[in-house]
């Protein structure tokens, strides 16, 4: 697979108005491409989209088949295509399963899993157009262990990972890679939004920068590999380093 070169590359990034999707739209401005910011809250994105130059943004709920339509075609209408599509809309769900809400984890279950898929079908026929899509989806650290509490927030991660190694094989004769990065601790909005990014929560769990883990996203996308795990610990700037430098 052929490292991509991320100048000129159209690239839709979903909850893009705070954190890690946040971070990921700002490095791909940096390196030359087009970041689509998509996200529910419209002050959010204009600012970014101001602060990007003009990055177009499409307030989107992802959990919408509509909505996921309309980005596809606001993204052709701007652009004329898509080269790749970063899943990282999601959501927390931190409580004992004997206490879980069912409709609340039937949201979640759709923002974190089915919408990943929705959006994903929804921007295929333009990335399978462009010759050497990609695509990056947002899983956790939490699904490489077994933690109480987390249960139900790791089980929609689970399924993301397993979708996208499915789905890495069955796009292979389409040259569309798809990619997997799962962050550890992040401070951003996530939760309750109280993580200081280099805070230690505990000996050798250090929370991250959401520009960290954007520059790994950013990786992801140049080189097309198959997964990424960020270790608990302090930041290891060599997992965000691009082949080229
Ligand atoms: P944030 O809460 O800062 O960001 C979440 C983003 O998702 C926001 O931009 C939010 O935007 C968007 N979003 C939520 N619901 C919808 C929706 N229905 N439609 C469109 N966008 C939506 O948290 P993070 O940046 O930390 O989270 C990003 C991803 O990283 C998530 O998938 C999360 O599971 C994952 N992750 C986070 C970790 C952490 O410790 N922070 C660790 C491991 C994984 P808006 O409200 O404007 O719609």
């Amino acid at each position: 697979m052929e490292p991509w070169h991320l100048k000129g590359k159209i690239v839709i990034v979903t909850g893009a108005s705070s954190g890690i999707g946040e971070a990921a739209a700002r490095v791909l401005h940096d390196a030359g491409a087009h970041p689509v910011l998509a996200a529910r809250r419209a002050d959010r994105l204009e600012q970014l989209s101001d602060d990007l130059g003009g990055a177009l943004a499409v307030v989107t709920d992802v959990t919408d088949a509509g909505q996921r339509a309309a980005l596809v075609d606001a993204t052709l209408a701007r652009h004329g295509r898509i080269d790749g599509l970063v899943n990282n809309a999601g959501v927390s769900l931190h409580r004992p399963l004997d206490r879980l809400d069912l409709e609340e984890f039937r949201r979640v279950l759709d923002l974190n899993v089915l919408s990943l898929v929705g959006m994903t079908q929804a921007a295929l026929p333009a990335l399978r157009a462009s010759g050497a899509g990609r695509i990056v989806n947002i899983s956790s650290g939490t699904t490489t262990m077994v933690l109480p509490g987390v249960g139900a927030y790791a089980s929609t991660k689970s399924a993301v990972n397993m979708l996208s190694a499915v789905w890495r094989r069955e796009l292979e004769g389409d040259r569309v890679a798809v990619s997997l990065v799962l962050p550890s601790i992040t401070a951003t909005e996530f939760g309750e939004g109280t993580l200081v990014a280099g805070q230690e929560l505990r000996p050798g769990m250090v929370a991250h920068s959401a520009d960290y883990v954007g520059r790994v996203i950013l990786r992801a996308l140049v080189t097309g590999e198959e997964r990424i795990d960020l270790p608990h610990g302090p930041e290891q700037p060599e997992l965000a380093e691009l082949p080229s430098a």
